[in-house]
């Protein structure tokens, strides 16, 4: 597509989606095969789950490994196969799960990108990281902008999530300034949707399974905490334009909706939206440094990707709420 700064798909150009079974990964697979690449699906299930890429398993472009990434043994496989993109989406996300899994978190992020950033060189495959807004910590600058260096904890409960991150953007940087790898790093905002676990332990789907089976809304710390809540359609979309437009190589940019909400008012919102009589309770903060707010500058993904989120909190909360009552 000359002048669109997004390139003519190759035909059956590859993807390779680590984390491909999980909540975002599982909807990116869909949708670069709706685009008609072939997808390389690697994950381990460790927070991920076998069902969300049941229906893609019908489709004969779709190839599912279940594989530790933070092992090397996969990477034989690719050895003499040509990988066009590779996104990395491997690792816990939840606080809990992190927590539960911290030093597999720790390794994924480390080791595991180390390993990708390899077959990325091997096979000339531009490359996306899947970063976080948590690299920012509980941040001081609000909302936040890539420029930001953040606030973090190092030694903190939820630095073996925040920190390892910010080594796998710090190991991206140097393949890119070392060996010219044509890499783009993403801080994902908060995102939520259909796909998410029950068990997941994140805001969203805890408080819509707790609003629909008549459980107390559990609220950790005072409410007034904020977060900026991007539908998952939107999110996937712009991950996809963000590997496909040449301009982003070498980029760090923020994607999440800007609409920012107190963790009270969202409790309330899903209360109204499931027309469920549930209670709120209020418990003690749940993890040490929690940040207090949090909600990302979108200018520059707007600017480069033309990024601009459709779905507001109401109508994908009606989504997700479907979702979980028909599970
Ligand atoms: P998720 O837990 O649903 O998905 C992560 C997937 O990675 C799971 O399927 C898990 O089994 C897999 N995985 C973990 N370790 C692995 C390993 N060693 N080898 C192979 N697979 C492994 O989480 P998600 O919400 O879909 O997050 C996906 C990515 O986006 C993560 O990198 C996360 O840090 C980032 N992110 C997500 C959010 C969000 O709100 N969902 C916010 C910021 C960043
Ligand atoms: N939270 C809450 N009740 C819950 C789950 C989370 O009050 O049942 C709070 C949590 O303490 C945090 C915010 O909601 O302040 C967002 O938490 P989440 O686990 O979704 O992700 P985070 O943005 O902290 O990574």
């Amino acid at each position: 597509m000359a002048g669109t700064g997004i390139e003519s798909q190759m035909e059956n150009a590859s993807c390779l989606v680590t984390g491909g079974a999980g909540f975002i990964g599982s909807h990116l697979c869909q949708i670069l095969l709706e685009k008609g690449y072939l997808v390389y699906c690697l994950d381990n299930l460790l927070t991920g789950n076998i069902s969300n890429i049941k229906p893609l398993e019908k489709n004969l472009s779709f190839r599912f490994f279940k594989t530790d990434i933070t092992k090397d043994k996969w990477l034989r496989y690719f050895n003499n196969k040509k990988v066009n993109y590779i996104y990395h989406l491997a690792s816990p996300a939840s606080p809990p799960q992190y927590r539960r899994y911290s030093i597999e978190t720790l390794l994924v992020n480390s080791l595991g990108t180390y390993n990708l950033l390899q077959l990325s060189k091997a096979s000339g495959s531009r490359f996306l990281l899947a970063s976080t807004s948590e690299v920012y910590g509980d941040p001081q600058e609000h909302p936040q902008k890539e420029s930001y260096f953040g606030f973090v904890n190092p030694v903190g409960i939820r630095a073996c999530y925040d920190e390892s991150k910010r080594f796998a953007e710090a190991i991206t940087m140097e393949y890119y300034r070392k060996y010219k790898l044509d890499i783009r790093i993403i801080r994902i905002f908060n995102t939520y949707g259909p796909n998410m676990q029950v068990t997941d332990g994140r805001v969203i789907s805890n408080f819509i399974t707790q609003a629909i089976s008549g459980q107390s809304l559990t609220i950790y710390g005072s409410g007034r905490q904020t977060r900026s809540f991007c539908y998952v359609s939107d999110m996937v979309g712009g991950l996809i334009k963000a590997m496909e437009v040449k301009q982003t190589t070498g980029k760090i940019l923020n994607l999440g909706n800007p609409e920012e909400v107190t963790i009270r008012n969202l409790a309330d919102l899903i209360l109204v939206l499931t027309g469920s009589s549930s209670k709120i309770v209020k418990l003690n903060k749940r993890f040490q440094d929690d940040p207090e707010k949090r909600k990302p500058d979108i200018t520059l993904a707007k600017k480069l990707l033309g990024f601009h989120p459709q779905i507001s909190l109401n109508e994908g909360l009606k989504i997700s709420i479907d979702y979980f009552r028909n599970l």
